[in-house]
């Protein structure tokens, strides 16, 4: 698949759609789907925005039910349920053991009455409903859990998938269908016409040249970027304002056999996760309040010592210490802003924002609501359009697994990795730098093997593809080495 920065010129789109993360992907796959002609532009790499840095759960959410927030866990519930069974090679269920401890302040009875609304909520249609357990049947599941003033656990069910591979999925099959998507394309600036956008300016970041999109409707999918992008236009409007959280997990070796852990922090009483990945588990995550550059965002040492210590209360007898994490990530949460002072208390709900006669914002939202959210986005650019398109057919069609067959010279053990596959990710899916290979084709960058001997190895099967020559091969290498080292604690 190419990248075809002339294609965005030559036609006239029913929507563009600006920022190539989970968002905007679910809306050019809904809207490609629906018959309409739709292009997409990503200024940096699908998904290397929050999409690529989530907990990687679809999840109904069942720490909303203390906010009360039933209709959100009842929606998150069902587009559980429908994620798995339209893509259930990448939605896959994952059992979790919440852990109730005397000191802590939530107890079992407490747990157990949210896990039955829990399961009332996804209509007793979830992978199983949750079981009590006794602290020594937890300990039986899971022996590394400390066991230091253990009351016994709860056991539910939610799922699992890698959020850069769905979101960068969706992309894939929304130019398979139709849809034209560029990475590196940013949106630079709007052409207006009174309240009406007409056409939106855009540059190529790989060929440096710039051109003009025009579209009848347009949509910013912008996540924590929203308001910068709205900010481009001359519309006031309904305001869409935002109140960022940043969010960190660390990658630590596996602490668990077959289970995710939902547990409460002492510090502070919010849960907190440890999941499940490959051989690492993922811990995580803070929730603070962030004004910093969204383009850099990053773990402090702060977010460092705070989750390290929470889980080395959990498993005591780990060897946890600075040395041990593989690497962190961070993300940036465009939650919508709100008086509540708490990050982790504000609404994880979205808005739908109209600007002039043909843009819409969408602010807020969870992952797992993606494919609702859209949906209900082109339901309202199709309104806008006045035209008759087919219904949204997201609840049922597949999203195809187009992975390759593992050949060549393997890259990597841990996690596995072919030379097979960063050839189909540079012919195949519009990777274009090291980092996009390294951190969103594949996760090596999630693991230790993200270090720069494996990073060099890439970089020499990526440069003949992509035509490199050593100065930018070796420009490549040192741009991801750089951000290696920052995500280092
Ligand atoms: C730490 C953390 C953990 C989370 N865990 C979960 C979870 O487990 N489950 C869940 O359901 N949700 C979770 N979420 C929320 C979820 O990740 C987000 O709701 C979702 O990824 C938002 O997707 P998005 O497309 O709106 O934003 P993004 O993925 O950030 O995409 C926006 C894109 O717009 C692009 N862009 C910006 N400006 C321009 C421009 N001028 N031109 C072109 N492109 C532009 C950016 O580069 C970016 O790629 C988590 C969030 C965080 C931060």
């Amino acid at each position: 698949m190419n990248r075809d920065i002339s294609a965005l010129s030559d036609q006239y789109f029913d929507i563009l759609v600006i920022g190539g993360g989970i968002f905007g992907a679910g809306v050019a796959r809904d809207a490609t789907l629906r018959g309409l002609r739709v292009a997409l532009v990503e200024k940096l790499d699908f998904a290397s925005g929050t999409s690529s840095r989530s907990s990687k759960l679809i999840h109904g959410g069942f720490r909303y039910l203390e906010q009360r927030n039933f209709k959100l866990v009842f929606e998150a519930c069902r587009e559980r349920r429908i994620l798995q069974r339209v893509a259930p090679h990448l939605v896959r269920p994952l059992p979790f053991l919440f852990p109730i401890y005397k000191d802590g302040s939530l107890s079992l009875a407490k747990l157990r009455l949210g896990m039955t609304l829990y399961d009332w909520l996804a209509l007793y249609r979830n992978i199983a409903p949750h079981r009590t357990l006794s602290a020594k049947r937890a300990l039986e599941m899971e022996p590394s859990l400390s066991s230091h003033g253990l009351r016994g656990a709860v056991m539910f069910y939610d799922c699992q998938e890698d959020d850069a591979r769905f979101c960068v999925d969706h992309i894939l099959h929304s130019a398979e269908l139709g849809a034209v998507c560029l990475n590196y394309c940013a949106l630079t600036g709007f052409v207006t016409r009174e309240d009406r956008i007409v056409a939106a300016r855009v540059r190529d970041e790989v060929g440096s040249c710039t051109s003009e999109v025009t579209a009848r409707m347009f949509i910013n999918a912008g996540g924590p970027w929203v308001d910068k992008v709205r900010a481009l236009t001359p519309f006031d409007g309904d305001a869409t304002r935002l109140s960022p959280t940043k969010g960190v997990h660390l990658v630590l070796p596996r602490l668990t056999q077959d289970h995710a852990i939902a547990f409460q922090a002492r510090r502070d009483g919010r849960v907190l996760f440890v999941i499940p990945w490959g051989d690492y588990s993922l811990v995580g995550t803070t929730d603070t309040e962030f004004h910093g550059d969204l383009d850099s965002a990053h773990a402090e040492r702060a977010d460092v010592e705070y989750l390290l210590a929470e889980v080395q209360a959990l498993f005591p007898d780990a060897p946890l210490s600075e040395a041990e994490i593989a690497t962190t990530f961070t993300g940036v949460r465009s939650l919508l802003a709100s008086d509540i002072t708490s990050p982790s208390a504000r609404s994880r709900e979205h808005r739908i924002v109209q600007h002039g006669r043909n843009l819409l914002s969408i602010v807020g939202g969870k992952y797992t609501t993606y494919r609702a959210i859209a949906q209900q986005t082109v339901d309202a650019a199709v309104n806008l359009l006045k035209v008759t398109t087919q219904p949204c057919r997201t609840a049922e069609v597949p999203l195809p697994n187009h992975r390759p067959a593992p050949t060549g010279e393997k890259i990597s053990e841990s996690p596995i990795v072919w030379a097979s596959d960063i050839v189909h990710a540079c012919e195949e899916e519009m990777a274009v730098t090291l980092g996009d290979v390294m951190r969103r084709r594949t996760r090596l960058a999630l693991s230790r093997a993200g270090g720069p001997e494996i990073a060099l190895q890439v970089s020499h099967v990526m440069a003949p593809l992509l035509g490199w020559s050593p100065d930018e091969e070796h420009a490549q290498f040192e741009r991801y080495a750089e951000e290696w080292n920052r995500n280092l604690p």
